[in-house]
């Protein structure tokens, strides 16, 4: 099987400049598609060839399929990278990639549809062995007994869930069985106005977990492997900020029969391409909650302790080639953090975009800058606000932290605020440095 020759990347910012990076290892030839917004930008002025696909806001650039598609046809690209976020899980999207003749850089539709609904998915896991939530195992029906008797057999809390809710909505806690029935209905009513589903499932809520979520990889012709996992409990309002691994404090023989597990469905449900399964993870008991189908902001900490390009990876097993490698030659090695900075006010979260009239990245010995800014950029307001990722690795959870603490002293961005004054607190921050804070910790600090 032949490598991909020439690769569209559907994606703008960092993660573009990172699917770039891979693809120019690969000598694999690159087209970058830009809204009228991002002309500047810097995987733009580096790709073989780009491709304007519309206005600035996303929906008529970015989430344009007809756009995306003719930019592929016009330049003769053979696969679509989507990144994340945009139309990475958008399983119609990934269809229509196929049909039009292109290679979707991640699994197939079928896959991407099974894991977008909630309920599938947990039941997908459920027959694989992967540890789930205690709850309902199935859509709410309109049996009003069984509802009541499934959250008493859970016992409350419970957390009422819609099918296809994303993006922490859709989503209601209940206290007590007095307010169960009503609060299934509203959850139903609002899930079938934003999702255009009105399936809601019941689980346990679990009161202080850590978010833990396990990396695979899987070439859909049988081989599947796991790279471990990340802790990505500090979080703001359901928005990952900053991000470790290997996640810490867990017991090594769990984490393996986990992340085991996870393999297994991965053979099971035939998947392709990179994926990860995210879990709560409380009194040593890991919960799945949902599968992510594409690769995620924070890959690089994984990469950093196996020394895997996940996105290399990714472009093989999408040009039908085999993984290149076997769950015994992953070896674990060190540990790696991920600070996420944001175009945003420190203080009050909103976003500061504008002009960058200096970007001095940090430097030196583990420490990797996934960034697309350069002295001079613009950062446009119609985007998420991810400006870059600083990461840094060490031998030990300590070095890699040391590392991190002053590479966030040498990063300079001037012209727009950043949310670097929050990382440099956090890195001093007792409890997150002990390890193993739970997912309410950041907020919670953020309160006092
Ligand atoms: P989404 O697809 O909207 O991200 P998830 O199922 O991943 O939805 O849940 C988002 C967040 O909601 C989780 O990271 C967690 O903070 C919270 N949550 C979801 N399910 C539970 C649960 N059973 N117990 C406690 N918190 C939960």
């Amino acid at each position: 099987m032949p490598m991909l020759e020439k690769v569209l990347i559907a994606n703008r910012g960092e993660i573009a400049l990172r699917v770039l990076r891979a693809c120019k290892e690969l000598d694999i030839r690159t087209v970058a598609v830009h809204s009228q917004a991002d002309r500047e930008l810097m995987h733009v002025r580096l790709a073989d060839e780009s491709v304007c696909i519309g206005p600035a806001p996303s929906t008529e650039s970015y989430l344009n399929v007809p756009a995306i598609i003719s930019a592929a046809e016009v330049t003769n690209a053979s696969g679509i990278h989507p990144g994340y976020g945009f139309l990475a899980e958008n399983a119609d999207f990934a269809d229509q990639v196929e049909k039009s003749g292109f290679t979707f850089i991640g699994p197939t539709a079928d896959t991407i549809r099974l894991m977008g609904d909630k309920v599938s998915a947990i039941e997908a896991m459920r027959k694989s062995g992967v540890p789930t939530v205690p709850g309902s195992n199935g859509p709410l029906t309109d049996d009003n007994e069984r509802t009541l008797e499934v959250a008493r057999s859970i016992g409350f809390p419970v957390i009422v869930k819609a099918a296809a809710g994303g993006g922490g909505r859709g989503m209601r806690v209940v206290h007590n069985e007095a307010a169960l029935i009503n609060s299934v209905q509203v959850t139903q009513s609002e899930a079938a106005a934003a999702f255009g589903s009105d399936v809601v499932y019941l689980e346990k809520f679990l009161q202080k977990p850590r978010h833990v979520e396990i990396q695979v990889i899987a070439d859909g012709q049988g081989n599947a492997i796991h790279l471990g996992d990340r802790d990505c409990s500090l979080q703001r309002r359901h928005q990952k900020v900053l991000e470790e691994a290997p996640a810490p404090g867990i017991p090594d023989d769990l984490r393996n029969q986990v992340a085991e597990a996870c393999v297994n469905a991965c053979i099971e449900i035939g998947y392709r391409g990179a994926g990860t399964f995210e879990f709560l993870y409380e009194d040593g008991g890991f919960y799945f909650i949902e599968m992510n189908t594409r690769v995620q902001v924070e890959h690089p900490v994984t990469e950093m302790i196996t020394g895997i390009d996940i996105v290399k990876e990714q472009l093989r097993v999408a040009s039908g080639m085999p993984l290149s490698f076997a769950q015994e030659d992953v070896n674990f090695h060190g540990h790696a953090f991920e600070c996420r900075i944001n175009a945003e006010d420190p203080q009050n979260f909103l976003p500061s975009p504008g002009k960058v009239t200096t970007f001095h990245a940090p430097g030196g010995l583990g420490i990797r800058v996934d960034s697309h800014l350069y002295d001079g950029y613009t950062v446009p307001p119609f985007y998420d606000s991810l400006i870059a990722k600083i990461i840094s690795f060490g031998e030990s959870r300590q070095v890699a932290l040391a590392r991190m603490r002053q590479a966030l002293d040498e990063l300079v961005v001037e012209g727009i605020r950043t949310n670097t004054p929050l990382h440099r607190e956090l890195v001093l921050d007792r409890a997150f440095q002990a390890g193993g804070v739970s997912i309410h910790y950041l907020e919670s600090k953020l309160e006092d």
